[in-house]
């Protein structure tokens, strides 16, 4: 490719809007450009990446046996109303209306038409298992549209779906994915986390994210360097802090606090550390009035919550339903006496005595027990856990958190598809059974800027042998010189009749300003040729990963080429 003729448009100023290096960097090397909020084109140069990708994850699920398919992007609603998911995804799902006024969905993900498809042609356990993948554009009206593709309204997602006649068969196929996802990630170059998770609206208990290290990344997790355990913040349990301060006041004593709202003010108030405050927190859930207690010094996790009640749609109470309940101003909240149902996190189990509000102005009450001053219907983990907490599964370790950027997500579904849409199958017996189902999506454009938060320095890109767009650039430094432009032809020739995609820079700028281009633009390799090296019959090539120079033969060029892609 000829750089004069390709349409690679570079900036030198980090773009103001762009708040991460990712996508700062693929606007100003000129891999993507923004429609509209969320929706992105990829050029030249990024859509080579994104294929570099897809090529990847198309090997090592065809590895697997999973069979690719291409289905609709355009989705009838009536498949949502059948899994309750036109509810349950709300303003996530972009929707439209055909001429008829008949209610589509543009596709956030394909449970519902796999299983349409499977539901339609397996009718014995003969038939199975079955998986079938595609790699295809994603549509989802995020709430918060950010950071370029990583976080995009239209994306690519590889998403893949299987069916079983056996939980066995499901765990084999799931392990199977799992494998593919942990070579996908080491061929593209990424390191990489495998995690317990949440499902959030896909549903499944047994699932798990593939989270690719980066501090900038929105998903946080927690990890004990003694045992290996590793679950997303959603998901981790502990067993709290190393050490738990004790309560001095044995019996409980009401204590004016004026004026005192904050944790931070009401521990400073009774110069205590925030662990010693408990935070009462009001929920409304279906049939009850609900109070959540949690150490002060942790939040609560509204997932955990959630799950602990099996209801989805509890919520926080207004301030006035807080009014009402505690007759007390929002901020006095405690479990004494109170008309609610109380349910404590885990860690209170542990708690001598605690500091509540005292469910009336300016007031609080310290030295309460749980269990002698209140009771709670029960106790559930549901605070967030805390960097440097004693890990649960072995009991010894300390927990570290980790940010990243949930790159792939594989699910253990059960029959919660299947059962929803009366997809059945007749097993060995005759009986009618649900298909057991399993799916497994992996974020192909996202990969693609993830990569980059691995990869980059202050000069632009660094690519991974496996992605980088091209494999060397060819820059001459004098377009004048005769010499030079019959070697830089000879070279580009060669490295293409190799098998390179080769860049040259043929563009007739200053070597300063192709050095920078070629360096934001993150190619491994440069070779390059200036008139003093090829009087000698030299070139010099510049490792972008090393930093590093070698002034090697002319006649070399492609072996060194060769040599580095071949390590
Ligand atoms: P997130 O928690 O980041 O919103 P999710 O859990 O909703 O993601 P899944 O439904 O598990 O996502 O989708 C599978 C994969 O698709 C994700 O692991 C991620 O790599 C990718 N993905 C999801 N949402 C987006 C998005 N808005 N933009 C780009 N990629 C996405
Ligand atoms: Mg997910």
């Amino acid at each position: 490719m000829r750089w004069s003729k390709y349409y690679l448009p570079t900036y030198k100023e980090v773009p103001k809007d762009a708040e991460i290096p990712s996508h700062q960097l693929m606007l100003r090397a000129g891999m993507i450009r923004m429609l509209t909020s969320g929706v992105y084109s990829f050029l030249p140069m990024g859509y080579r990446v994104l294929r570099r990708v897809e090529t990847i994850v198309r090997e090592e699920m065809d590895r697997t046996g999973a069979q690719e398919v291409q289905m609709p992007v355009l989705h009838p609603a009536e498949l949502y109303e059948e899994t309750g998911r036109l509810k349950n995804f709300g303003e996530i799902l972009f929707q439209l209306k055909d001429r008829r006024a008949r209610l589509f969905a543009l596709g956030p993900t394909h449970e519902e038409v796999v299983t349409d498809i499977a539901r339609a042609e397996i009718k014995s356990y003969r038939q199975l298992p079955q998986t079938l993948y595609q790699i295809q554009t994603k549509f989802r009206d995020e709430f918060r549209p950010r950071f370029g593709v990583m976080r995009a309204r239209e994306f690519m997602m590889k998403d893949a779906y299987s069916f079983h006649a056996s939980d066995e068969s499901l765990h084999d196929t799931y392990a199977a994915m799992a494998g593919a996802y942990r070579r996908i990630l080491e061929r593209l170059g990424l390191e990489g986390v495998q995690v317990q998770a949440e499902s959030g609206a896909i549903g499944g208990d047994i699932n798990e994210e593939f989270i690719v290290l980066a501090d900038a990344g929105e998903s946080v997790m927690f990890r004990c360097a003694s045992c290996g355990y590793a679950a997303n913040d959603e998901r981790a349990v502990s067993l709290g802090p190393a050490m738990l301060e004790k309560e001095l006041s044995a019996k409980m004593e009401n204590v004016a606090t004026p004026g005192q709202h904050t944790v931070d003010e009401v521990s400073a108030f009774f110069k205590v550390s925030k662990q010693r405050l408990v935070k009462t927190l009001l929920y409304k859930s279906k049939w009850r009035d609900i109070a959540v207690l949690v150490p002060g010094d942790r939040e609560l996790n509204e997932v955990k919550l959630a799950k602990a009640l099996d209801d989805p749609d509890v919520r926080p109470m207004t301030p006035e339903e807080v009014e009402a309940l505690t007759g007390a101003p929002v901020g006095f909240a405690g479990p004494v006496g109170l008309k609610a149902i109380i349910i404590a996190d885990e860690l209170m189990n542990a708690y001598d005595g605690m500091i509540v509000g005292a469910n009336a102005a300016d007031a609080h009450l310290r030295g309460v027990k749980m269990g002698r001053d209140f009771k709670p219907e029960r106790t559930a983990p549901l605070s967030t856990v805390v960097a440097g907490d004693r890990c649960a599964s072995c009991g010894k370790g300390e927990l570290q958190l980790q940010r990243g950027v949930e790159i792939g997500h594989i699910f253990k579904l059960d029959v919660k598809y299947s059962k929803a849409m009366r997809a059945t199958f007749l097993d060995q017996e005759g009986q009618e059974q649900p298909f057991i189902m399993g799916c497994y999506g992996f974020g192909v454009s996202r990969a693609v800027a993830a990569a980059i938060e691995q990869h980059y320095d202050e000069r632009g890109i660094r690519w991974p042998k496996a992605l980088t767009p091209f494999h060397a650039v060819v820059t001459p430094l004098n377009l004048n010189d005769e010499s030079t432009v019959g070697a830089m032809e000879r070279v580009y020739a060669e490295l293409k009749a190799a098998g390179f995609d080769v860049l040259l820079d043929d563009r007739d700028l200053r070597p300063g300003p192709k050095f920078k281009d070629a360096e934001l633009i993150g190619v491994p390799m440069r070779v390059t040729l200036g008139e003093r090296n090829l009087k000698d019959g030299n070139c010099e090539i510049f490792y972008r990963l090393d930093d590093r120079t070698d002034v090697v033969p002319l006649a070399d060029a492609v072996a060194s080429v060769r040599r580095y892609y071949e390590a």
